[in-house]
């Protein structure tokens, strides 16, 4: 009998998964996820998204237990680990979902070529995006740099419902290649165990997506317009770790969302779409720059004097801290700056941080601070269990003002008026920076006014050299 193989990768779901549904549709079915470490340009994960990922399978394995399906775990170059694994099976057919990265669209292409020359069929499908990046361009035919336009294009075209999950069909049932064990990938920390935090805040996995989106779109949507900005209380959805490694799908959520609209707003409705939006915004960036984590979308940045520890800059631009203290202080929430603190701590605690606070943190980080927005992101993908490779560098560049549709520089967040107006009774800075009022709570380690003055200064100078 003719068995495929699916691979999974950032899509660890049985529900609406067309390489699943592709796999299962007429034969047996066996399973992989490669941990590629290897392949050229892969980005190696993050501390907080390897904890994840350990479970993420766990939860994933249970799942395809029940349809029959047997879930291989390999380590190694995926696409070589796969033509392995599909050799072994003998398998008639390759599925998967696809991916929009540079690095990882090189390892797919090359997998096709190894499936051609192999005889083996191999097919992708979409499943992460609502659309696909290279499905819109501007009237010019160059990628979107503005969202507006890009949303507006993207909501001209039609989109397919979310599919359900495969029947149990027949059970895989020839002898097994090896796989490795789980526990030997070493993806959760063991001494020191520092992830009791992201224990306490989180289930991995698809069942605990579904019961997030549910309440979500049972409570906090309807206030979803004023509640996302106010970091005390659970007013955003929290899916987002969800999305990132495919639990739920953006069809889903979508869905979910546009079901509940005549109850719940269309404005409210309206505004949660349009985050959705930003997400496919990010990913179109990607694909259009695999460098986005690496580059300046806009060159005349290149030129900014930012601050990197041992970069031979000494003191900061205003003679204060070091770049190696000041990044130090602000990745431990040490800043004395409160909301900043507090959402650094949130961060290392739980493996998130709320998006008002992140756009906060992160232009103290590079205005007030001085430092180059890429060692930000890279903080961050180590310490979020949502990191991915498009959102994460495209909201970095937002902020630092290198990006699209870029939050002009010049716009700096006051982090102290900006705490008196989104967390207005102190709610959330109490719960993360108890000490906040007390004496031993450090002042500022830069005066927030005069660090302003001296980034619009490099501004000007860099804008002066134009
Ligand atoms: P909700 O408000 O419930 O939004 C629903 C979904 O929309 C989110 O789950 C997410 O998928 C998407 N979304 C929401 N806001 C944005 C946004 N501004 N840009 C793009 N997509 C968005 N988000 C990530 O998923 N991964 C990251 O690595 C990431 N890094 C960020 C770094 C910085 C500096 C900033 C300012 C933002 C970053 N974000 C990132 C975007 C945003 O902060 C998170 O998506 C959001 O806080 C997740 O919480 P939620 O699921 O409750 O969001």
């Amino acid at each position: 009998m003719a068995t495929s193989l699916v691979w999974f990768r950032d899509d660890l779901r049985i529900r609406d998964n067309p390489a699943l549904l592709a796999a299962t549709a007429d034969s047996a079915a066996a399973a992989l996820y490669t941990l590629d470490e290897e392949s050229e340009g892969i980005r190696p994960l993050g501390a907080a998204a390897r904890w994840w990922l350990h479970h993420a399978l766990e939860d994933l394995r249970s799942e395809l237990d029940r349809l029959g399906i047997p879930l291989l775990l390999r380590r190694g170059p995926a696409a070589e680990v796969l033509t392995e694994v599909a050799a072994e099976l003998g398998v008639a057919a390759v599925y998967w979902n696809r991916r929009y990265g540079g690095a990882e669209r090189q390892v797919d292409a090359e997998m096709k070529q190894r499936a051609a020359e192999a005889g083996i069929h191999a097919e992708s499908f979409q499943a992460s995006l609502l659309h696909e990046p290279w499905r819109i361009s501007t009237g010019q035919g160059t990628p979107y740099k503005v969202f507006t336009p890009f949303r507006k294009a993207l909501s001209e075209l039609g989109l397919r419902p979310p599919l359900g999950a495969p029947e149990p069909g027949q059970r895989f049932g020839g002898p097994l290649p090896h796989s490795d064990e789980l526990d030997s990938w070493q993806l959760v920390p063991q001494r020191p165990d520092w992830a009791g935090g992201l224990r306490d805040a989180w289930t991995p996995g698809e069942a605990a997506g579904h019961e997030l989106l549910e309440d979500f779109v049972d409570g906090a949507l309807a206030d979803y317009e004023q509640g996302r900005d106010r970091p005390a209380v659970q007013g955003t959805s929290r899916l987002s770790p969800y999305l990132r490694w495919g639990h739920v799908s953006p069809f889903q959520v979508r869905a979910a969302v546009l079901a509940r609209e005549a109850e719940r707003g269309s404005s409210a409705v309206r505004a949660y779409l349009g985050e959705l939006g930003w997400r496919e915004f990010c990913w179109h960036q990607l694909y259009h720059h695999p460098l986005l984590a690496k580059q300046n979308l806009r060159p005349e940045f290149d030129a900014f004097p930012w601050q990197r520890p041992g970069s031979g800059g000494g003191d900061g631009n205003d003679g204060g801290a070091s770049p190696s203290v000041r990044l130090l202080a602000w990745q431990r929430g040490r800043t004395g700056v409160p909301l900043v603190d507090a959402g650094q701590r949130e961060l290392w605690a739980t493996g998130w941080m709320h998006n008002r606070v992140r756009m906060v943190s992160a232009s103290f980080l590079v205005k007030n601070l001085g430092i180059d927005w890429r060692l930000g992101e890279h903080w961050f993908w180590d310490t979020l269990v949502d990191a991915d490779p498009a959102t994460n560098p495209a909201s970095w560049q937002w902020v630092a003002g290198s990006g699209a549709d870029a939050a002009p520089f010049f716009r700096i967040f006051n982090p102290l008026s900006q705490q008196a107006k989104f967390d207005p009774e102190g709610r959330y800075v109490a719960r993360w920076v108890p000490e906040y009022g007390q004496p031993d709570y450090p002042g500022p380690i830069v005066d927030v006014k005069e660090s302003r003055q001296a980034a619009l200064e490099a501004y000007q100078a860099l804008r002066g050299d134009l």
